[in-house]
C-alpha cells in the first residue's frame, strides 16, 4: 500500500501524524462509501481522522494507514485497533437498540389491534344481544314525566332522567334512588329524547348494583364509582 495515493506524493509527511478523532461512516446502516484519503485506495468504514503540523487539514484514513502514519508503528496500530473496537461495539449496540425498539413498536401495534378487535367484538355482541333490550328500555312504560316536565324512570335502584339541554340536544342524569341529590350528569349530548333514553340504558349497564338501604347506614359516604359529572345547566 506504500506506493499508493499520498504515500508516494512528495511533501506529504509519512510519519508523525496524530489521531484527532474517529467515527463510524456507516453509522446509520449505509453501505461502505469512503476510501482512505492517505492511500486513496482502501475502502473504509471506521474513519481515523489524522492531523499533522506540516500538512494543511486532516486526512480521513483507514486503520492500516493510520497505524503507519503514527509516531511509532506498533503503538499506532494498537491505538487504531482500540478506536475501531469501540466504534464496532457502538455499531452493534445501535443494531441491538434498533431491533429492540422495532420489537417494542410491534408489540404496541399488536396491543392496539387486539384492543380494537376486542372492542369490535364487544360492540357486535352488544348489538346482537343488547340491541332489543335497549329498545325495550327506551320504550318502557315505566318512563314518566315529572311535574317539571322531565322524563324519568326508576329502575334497578336508580333514578334516571333525560332532559333537554339549554343549547339543544338531550342529556342523561342518573342517581341512586336512595340518595337524592347525588346525580351524575352524562357528558354526552343526544340528538333526540329517544337517543338519550338509549344512552341512559348504556349508563345503567355500567353502574354497579346500587347499595341497599342498610349499606347506606353502614357507609354514609358511599358514592357511585363513576366520576361525578359537573352539574349541567338544565
Ligand atoms: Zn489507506
Amino acid at each position: 500500500m506504500i506506493d499508493y495515493g499520498k504515500w508516494s506524493q512528495p511533501g506529504v509527511p509519512q510519519k508523525g501524524w496524530t489521531c484527532t478523532g474517529s467515527y463510524d461512516s456507516c453509522e446509520n446502516g449505509e453501505e461502505i462509501h469512503r476510501v482512505c484519503e492517505m492511500c486513496e485506495r482502501q475502502p473504509i468504514r471506521y474513519v481515523h481522522v489524522m492531523g499533522h503540523d506540516d500538512y494543511p487539514g486532516p486526512l480521513e484514513c483507514g486503520c492500516d494507514c493510520a497505524a503507519k502514519m503514527g509516531l511509532e508503528y506498533t503503538a499506532g496500530l494498537q491505538a487504531a485497533r482500540e478506536r475501531e473496537r469501540v466504534l464496532k461495539l457502538a455499531a452493534q449496540k445501535r443494531i441491538r437498540d434498533r431491533k429492540r425498539q422495532e420489537a417494542e413498536e410491534q408489540r404496541a401495534r399488536e396491543r392496539v389491534e387486539a384492543l380494537a378487535r376486542w372492542e369490535a367484538d364487544r360492540l357486535a355482541r352488544y348489538e346482537r344481544e343488547g340491541g332489543e333490550e335497549r329498545s325495550r328500555f327506551a320504550d318502557d312504560s315505566g318512563w314518566k314525566t315529572s311535574r317539571r316536565g322531565t322524563p324519568y324512570i326508576n329502575v334497578d335502584g336508580y333514578h334516571i332522567v333525560v332532559f333537554e339541554r339549554r343549547h339543544g340536544g338531550w342529556g342523561v342524569g342518573i342517581s341512586p334512588l336512595l340518595r337524592e341529590g347525588e346525580t351524575m350528569w352524562g357528558r354526552r349530548t343526544y340528538r333526540t329524547e329517544r337517543e338519550a333514553r338509549l344512552g341512559a340504558y348504556d349508563a345503567l349497564k355500567i353502574m354497579p348494583p346500587p347499595p341497599a338501604a342498610e349499606d347506606f347506614d353502614a357507609d354514609p359516604a358511599w358514592i357511585p364509582p363513576l366520576e361525578p359529572m359537573e352539574e349541567e345547566a338544565r
